[in-house]
């Protein structure tokens, strides 16, 4: 597990909850898996991961709700 570049602090794997605004609609993507600094507590989620949001995103962008709560 590499170091967070932030503070130096330990990166450990945990869950986050992934939000974006796209302006008339809100997507909230929970449990996502990340890695999360435990001394300053940023996030970085990996580029398979952020793919597969890239996914869910665009997938839920057809729906007409404005505000979509999902799990990852
Ligand atoms: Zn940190």
């Amino acid at each position: 597990m590499s170091k967070c570049p932030l503070c130096g602090g330990e990166k450990i794997l945990g869950k986050t909850t992934y939000a974006v605004d796209l302006g008339d609609k809100i997507i909230m993507v929970r449990s996502v898996p990340a890695q999360i600094c435990s001394q300053c507590g940023e996030e970085w989620i990996d580029a398979q991961t952020a793919h597969t949001l890239e996914e869910i995103v665009n997938e839920t962008k057809k729906r007409a709700c404005q505000v979509e709560v999902l799990s990852f």
